[in-house]
């Protein structure tokens, strides 16, 4: 392609906002070769084409290279084409200088692996990706957060982790949520002004939006109960502490109800909301509940909140084009999916060009744990696809190419710095 390279050396030169990772700590510390390759997403892919049992063979490191080399090496052979291996083959190459995934490559690996544990060696691959900041999303650390005692990754923004809120179903597992408060909870109305509460908090600390993971577990179709639907559902747990209610049909009032109130949350406390939809990790999920097109009542309903959608909704990237056209609210973010599906997104780019603004794209989220080696590897990736889709463009002259550096900058970075209010 003609205008490929000059652009996607001009991406080399973006700094990236990163609208979505996980890292808590700086890790891990790699200690054993295969799991070096395999960890992240790629072990998805290598689950996909050999069975659960090689697998849980693949991560026993207790058992030798030798031993576990025939099962990694038949599974490459068939996998290495997919965007979670050329994540895996572009570390190869950078951090162990290796072409090719080999027995031979492993043992050389064994001597020079990463320690992502060390914190300047963590912030200097950051600073070779040249990503400037990452919307962190974590699940476990209220407490740390409310006394304050929370330590952020480098060049991290805390995002507020809301499903754990809406998604409740028993007396213990509420005063949890609320424990750190110093309060015991009694009635829903107690339940939500804890919560405003703790949101709040969260706000004080940095946190630069919400986001929701629910439709992991349960559909985005989110109803919109009475508070005597919800309330019954809350105060049938709430009068013995041994119940529980059940997941997910009978919890669903309360779920909703509450999900709903914590919109009007994020309203007030004018901080966007990021939703997962699409793609699911950890195989075997029903993706049918996780479609954007779910949530269309939620974000027509919500109209001053505005929510940043997810993974590109892979792989129903028509719902979600359809969603960021027509409603000023929402906004698309393909954390996750460059690597997912790099055509996909290479497609979507160019289709978003051609009917949604540009100003409402985010082009870059690591979604890594940790592994920054991998979140430099995926933003390589980004910018390949960025720099791929606007050549394309430019060379059927729907753009100029100044005009295609200027998308490729909004995407990268000027959007995201802008939405989420990053100050960059
Ligand atoms: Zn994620």
């Amino acid at each position: 392609m003609k205008y490929y390279r000059e652009l996607r050396n001009y991406c080399e030169t973006i700094p990236l906002v990163d609208c979505h990772d996980h890292s808590g700590a700086c890790e891990p510390r790699y200690t054993d070769p295969i799991m070096a390759v395999k960890s992240g997403y790629f072990t998805n892919d290598i689950q996909s084409v050999s069975s659960d049992e090689d697998i849980r063979i693949l991560d026993d490191v207790n058992r030798s290279l030798e031993e576990r080399w025939p099962i990694l090496e038949k599974a490459w052979k068939r996998t290495c084409h997919t965007g979670y291996a050329r994540v895996t083959k572009r570390v190869l190459k950078k951090f162990y200088n290796e072409d090719e995934l080999t027995l031979d490559a492993l043992k050389r690996m064994q001597s020079k692996l990463l320690d992502l544990t060390n914190e300047e060696t963590f912030d200097d691959i950051l600073e070779e990706a040249n990503i400037a900041a990452r919307l962190v999303n974590r699940w476990l650390v209220r407490n740390e957060i409310l006394d304050g005692s929370y330590k952020l990754t480098p060049r991290a923004r805390i995002v507020i982790s809301l499903s754990n809120y809406h998604v409740v179903r028993s007396y213990p597992e509420l005063q949890e949520l609320v424990a750190p408060l110093g309060t015991t909870v009694t009635s829903l109305d107690e339940y939500l002004d804890a919560c405003r509460k703790i949101f709040a908090i969260h706000k004080d600390f940095g946190a630069v939006a919400f986001k929701d993971l629910s439709a992991y577990e349960r559909t985005l179709r989110f109803d919109n109960p009475t508070r005597a639907e919800a309330e019954k559902v809350f105060n049938w747990f709430m009068e013995d502490p041994r119940r529980s209610a059940a997941f997910p049909d009978e919890i669903k009032p309360l779920g909703d109800y509450l999900f709903h109130e914590f919109m009007r949350m994020a309203r007030d406390l004018d901080l966007p909301v990021q939703i997962h939809t699409g793609q699911l990790a950890h195989m075997r999920n029903d993706i049918v509940k996780a479609n954007a097109i779910g949530l269309t009542k939620v974000i027509e309903l919500h109209r001053d909140v505005r929510f940043d959608l997810f993974h590109a909704n892979w792989p129903y990237s028509g719902e979600l084009l359809y969603l960021a056209k027509n409603y000023p609210n929402v906004t698309i973010d393909f954390c996750w999916t460059n690597i997912i599906d790099p055509i996909y997104c290479r497609n979507m780019f160019k289709q978003a060009l051609s009917c949604v603004p540009h100003g409402k794209i985010h082009g870059y989220g690591s979604d890594y744990l940790g592994s920054v080696d991998r979140a430099w590897a995926h933003a390589q990736i980004a910018r390949d696809n960025i720099a791929g889709a606007l050549a394309e463009m430019v060379e059927l002259e729907y753009l100029s190419l100044n005009e295609a550096r200027e998308v490729a900058y909004a995407w990268l970075f000027a959007n995201a710095n802008e939405f989420f209010r990053l100050g960059l």
